[in-house]
């Protein structure tokens, strides 16, 4: 029977990051469906954290089984899910100004939060929230600037990722609409909610019981996924099959700040085939 590699025998959750570890875009990366069913076979809990706050957890669930990938709702944690839990420990029943998608508004309404759609008094608006908006607008800035500027709204973001990776290219990603915002009403987020910021996989590892030195995140991205796992202390692993190639990890070496800003995976590896030897 085949061996997990060394540096994985402790580990009892698997956090798996999605577009570029287990799909690009609407395209399954070879052997991942079978991999997880390996992992799941050894008794290991298998979730997914993903930073794309557009779909509802429901919604990934049956994209994974169009994958061959088995799942529930309890194994999602978006950056949209992420939100709606940490901004209900701020306030219950907030009004909400959302530049973003369906996932994003469907769990913040899931969580008795009221979405405003055309926001007529900014002064009751509690929150403004941006994720990525593929109907982003100038209207939609515009009421959410009004919003933080003439009202007394807080400004959330999901995630700042700066691309979104479809098939063979790259978007904008939430941090453009997050920038745009930032830029009209002269402040950053208070937080922002998704990866690198630890927030996400420690809310895993809280409802899952599994203590960090258990625990393992596969992503593709050093500046979002390995740095978010770096900061909850639990391990590592960049897999190349996303947006990080081995030319791009030889050039941060070489400026020597790849060490100071956790951005340094534990392990690398070409795809997800070679956990098992
Ligand atoms: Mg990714």
């Amino acid at each position: 029977m085949s061996q997990l590699i060394d540096d994985l025998k402790d580990v009892r959750l698997a956090i798996f990051d999605l577009d570029g570890i287990v799909y690009r875009g609407n395209n399954e990366i070879p052997g991942v469906a079978n991999i997880i069913k390996r992992l799941k076979a050894r008794s290991i809990r298998v979730v997914f954290n993903s930073n794309n706050s557009t779909l509802t957890r429901k919604m990934y669930v049956e994209k994974l089984r169009k994958f061959q990938i088995a799942s529930t709702i309890d194994d999602i944690f978006t950056s949209a899910y992420i939100t709606a839990e940490e901004i209900s420990k701020i306030k219950l029943n907030a009004q909400i100004y959302i530049i973003g998608e369906k996932g994003l508004k469907e769990e913040l309404k899931a969580k008795n939060h009221q979405i405003c759609e055309d926001v007529i008094e900014p002064n009751t608006i509690d929150f403004v929230i941006v994720g990525l908006d593929r109907n982003f607008n100038y209207k939609k800035l515009a009421i959410a600037q009004n919003c933080i500027s003439q009202g007394h709204a807080q400004f959330y973001a999901t995630n700042t990722d700066a691309t979104l990776p479809e098939n063979d290219i790259e978007l904008p990603g939430a941090g453009c609409m997050v920038a745009a915002l930032e830029r009209c009403v002269s402040q950053k987020p208070i937080s922002v909610f998704g990866k690198p910021s630890p927030l996400g996989i420690k809310m895993i590892l809280e409802k899952t019981k599994i203590q960090p030195y258990n625990t393992v995140i596969f992503g593709d991205r050093l500046d979002t996924d390995i740095m978010a796992g770096n900061q909850a202390r639990i391990k590592t692993v960049l897999v190349l099959t996303g947006v990080t190639t081995k030319e791009n990890i030889n050039e941060l070496k070489e400026k020597k700040d790849i060490m100071e800003n956790n951005l340094f995976p534990n392990i690398i590896i070409n795809s997800l085939e070679e956990i098992f030897v």
